[in-house]
């Protein structure tokens, strides 16, 4: 097998233009007088960007006396536009947080039943660069592993380059976006984007599959559906629960779960057979049109009823008005999409959908994003030459990203070739990685398990070495990229105030690892700022102004096709592929085929979890500006269905799963006229098992504890979180 698509073509995504750095506006004059107007001379007010989410917003620090007492969003920021949603605004309550990581930690005890012993940065960092040392003699560098999210990782990911291995994944590939992802590359030659390329603000009809915007608070994508909205743009929303963005929904589908791609496939065949779909456009950029059509015929609206229990009429309307409103009409490709193990096709149906009304580079569609570079820091020396070894991906073949999967996988049997050792750097595995016994089985397994965070999360109890980084408020990080409509944004991180007790920037301790390992040289720079500063230089960008706005912000080329700007399509046949030759290469479906999914066992519920507009998941559970907003997680529950089973809003009940495993804690029941009655839903994050969370640990309950069995993606290696199955416990 050879993908036709490199991880570079992957990674550039389809970005048609990429800008020089132009002058950009500054922060108006207005928004940074704050201090002069409220006479406060000590006032100081620094921009930078927010890590409560990946969304990134551009911020506003107000410092008084070395303090933090306020933020606002950056007017000049992309992603937020001068607003923080709720979160956002909680940044404080992330930085003041007196159960932070105050000191570097070494565990005397065991793995899950840490003794915790207090260490100078130099012995901890010392213990670690020692059995790293050990590791790569005895097994070669590669089994070392970083697993990793948000900013900072760049500074981990170049230390494990010069260590000399390349296995970084991130639990946002195989356990969130990454079947949307390939299944976009794979049809597009290209990724969505993040944030993704929609183009809500100018949709006439938008289609969203069980992606609840608004709870998501993905600040300038829920702006421009509001916009969208707003303007007259109608929406159908996909989803067993009337989410908040189905409320505003033209139409609601409370598809029965597990189905959404039989509806998808129905809507295809609709839509070619009743020839609403674009045929010119389709003519001139597709390609597998005939093969698509004789795949999808039997498919039928009345088939898709019994598996759907959505109306045959209604399906069929709803395609017509997508056909009406085609090409400005964006059918959304979601986000965390590992749900039932077949993700890739189902996102790989969404994106054939979109192919045939066009909306690819079209205006209200999908646009084409505006890049922009910052070249590596000048005069590094070049990484080790990797020697060849088994890939752990290799039975996933589309797995252009490392996966947490085979990781996990390779830790607990040693195949394809051992994993020895973890770095977790901001990730609550507990809390993102299904199956947490096989979790623990595979972190019992490392001869090092390192993890690094803010705050005292449940992974940090199974670490050999705990390192406490300071908040984004308190550090310099990696350079922000930001790729949107017409114009791209080069953001900047810097500290706000010097890092609180004994915490560090990512920067400064993987510099101060670095030197222990006899890596000095991939390490030159003095601290933070000079290795930004250096990298703007050799880009010739400005850094001074960069630090003064936050953002640079340059105007790009036109983000829809044009007779001037052509798509390019980085698939084999240079083309959008509706029929995949290299999917059938490799022994999967070329065109998306249903496959029915097991529904739950008489008295029990598919679990169904999503985001709380006012937590990013256990990130947030502890900030005491959000716990007074939202303290624990509730469980949903049809109304009619919970007066059956004897409930009452408030109730409290213990959940159990289909193989028996107690979710340990208990949650508020809420019965609700907004959920179909197969399923109950909770928000995700919450039932932290971890006592250093003083006011997280044990509030609510963590799908995650019941979330024991997860279907891999056999194309990509995803693994889907929405296939099990609870029983209500009363008397919790
Ligand atoms: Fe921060 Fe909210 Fe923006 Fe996320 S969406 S980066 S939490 S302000």
């Amino acid at each position: 097998m050879s993908l036709k698509f490199s991880r570079r073509t992957f990674l550039k995504a389809s970005g048609a233009v990429t800008a020089g750095v132009a002058a950009a506006t500054t922060v108006p004059k207005k928004f940074l007088s704050w201090a002069e107007e409220t006479g406060q001379k000590d006032m100081k007010q620094i921009p930078t960007f927010c890590e409560l989410c990946f969304w990134n917003c551009g911020l506003v620090a107000k410092v008084e006396n070395g303090k933090v007492v306020k933020v606002d969003g950056n007017p000049l920021s992309l992603r937020g536009r001068g607003r923080l949603c709720g979160r956002g605004n909680a940044a404080l309550g992330a930085l003041y947080d007196t159960d932070r990581l105050k000191f570097p930690l070494i565990n005397i005890g065991k793995r899950g039943e840490p003794v915790w012993k207090r260490a100078t940065w130099d012995e901890a960092l010392g213990v670690i660069a020692g059995k790293m040392k050990g590791i790569k003699e005895k097994y070669g560098a590669e089994s070392m592993a970083l697993i990793y999210h948000g900013t900072g990782a760049a500074f981990w990911k170049h230390l494990m380059h010069a260590y000399g291995s390349t296995l970084s994944a991130a639990p946002s590939f195989a356990q969130c976006r990454g079947p949307r992802d390939i299944g976009f590359v794979l049809t597009f030659g290209s990724d969505v984007g993040s944030p993704e390329y929609y183009d809500f603000s100018k949709s006439k009809y938008i289609v969203l599959f069980g992606s609840h915007l608004g709870e998501n608070a993905h600040n300038s994508q829920v702006q421009d559906i509001m916009n969208g909205l707003a303007e007259g743009a109608k929406l159908t929303v996909v989803d067993p629960r009337l989410s908040n963005i189905a409320s505003k929904a033209d139409h609601w589908l409370p598809i029965k779960p597990a189905t959404d791609l039989a509806l998808i496939l129905a809507w295809i065949r609709i839509i070619i057979e009743e020839g609403l779909y674009d045929k010119e456009y389709v003519a001139k950029y597709a390609t597998g049109f005939d093969e698509l059509r004789a795949a999808v015929q039997k498919y039928t609206p009345q088939w898709a009823e019994e598996e759907t229990s959505i109306a045959s009429d209604v399906i069929v309307r709803v395609a017509r008005e997508m056909g009406e409103f085609a090409p400005n009409i964006c059918i959304g490709a979601g986000r965390f999409s590992a749900w039932y193990g077949d993700d890739t096709q189902r996102s790989r149906a969404i994106a054939i959908l979109n192919a045939l009304l066009g909306t690819w580079g079209r205006e209200g569609g999908y646009f084409f994003p505006t890049g922009a570079k910052v070249p590596e820091y000048p005069g590094l020396p070049a990484y080790p030459e990797h020697v060849e070894v088994a890939k752990l991906d290799e039975v996933y073949p589309f797995a252009l990203l490392p996966t947490t999967t085979s990781i996990k996988q390779a830790s607990i049997t040693g195949q394809p070739r051992p994993v020895k050792a973890w770095f977790v750097y901001g990730s609550n595995l507990m809390k993102t990685m299904p199956d947490k016994e096989e979790t623990i089985k595979a972190i019992q397994n490392l001869d090092l398990m390192v993890a690094i965070d803010t705050m005292p999360m449940d992974i940090i109890n199974y670490a050999d070495v705990v390192l406490p980084e300071c908040t984004y408020m308190e550090r310099y990080d990696n350079i922000n990229l930001g790729k949107f409509k017409g114009a791209s944004e080069i953001a900047l991180r810097q500290p706000t105030i010097e890092p609180l007790w004994e915490s560090k920037p990512s920067w400064w301790i993987t510099k101060e690892l670095g030197n222990k390992l006899g890596l000095a040289e991939f390490f030159p720079w003095k601290d933070g700022e000079e290795y930004l500063a250096k990298r703007c230089q050799a880009g010739n960008i400005d850094f001074a102004q960069l630090k003064r706005d936050g953002v640079i912000i340059s105007k790009g080329g036109s983000p829809y096709i044009t007779a001037e700007s052509q798509p390019e399509f980085g698939t084999p046949s240079g083309k959008i592929e509706l029929y995949s030759k290299q999917l059938a290469e490799n022994g999967f479906d070329p065109v998306p085929q249903f496959t029915r999914h097991k529904t739950p066992p008489a008295g029990y519920f598919r679990l169904l979890f999503g985001r709380a507009p006012l937590h990013t998941f256990s990130r947030t559970t502890n900030n005491f500006m959000l716990t007074d907003l939202q303290k624990e997680n509730s469980l949903w529950i049809n109304a009619k269905k919970g007066r059956e089973l004897g409930l009452k809003n408030g109730d409290y009940v213990s959940l159990i799963n289909h193989d028996g495993v107690i979710a340990s804690g208990r949650i508020k029941v809420k019965l609700t006229q907004r959920l179909r009655d197969d399923a109950v839903y909770m928000n995700h994050g919450f039932g932290v098992h971890a006592k250093g969370m003083g006011r997280a640990n044990g509030m609510g309950i963590a799908d995650d504890d019941l979330i024991t069995k997860a279907a891999i993606d056999p194309i990509m290696g995803g693994t889907a979180l929405r296939g099990n199955f609870v029983k209500i416990v009363k008397g919790a």
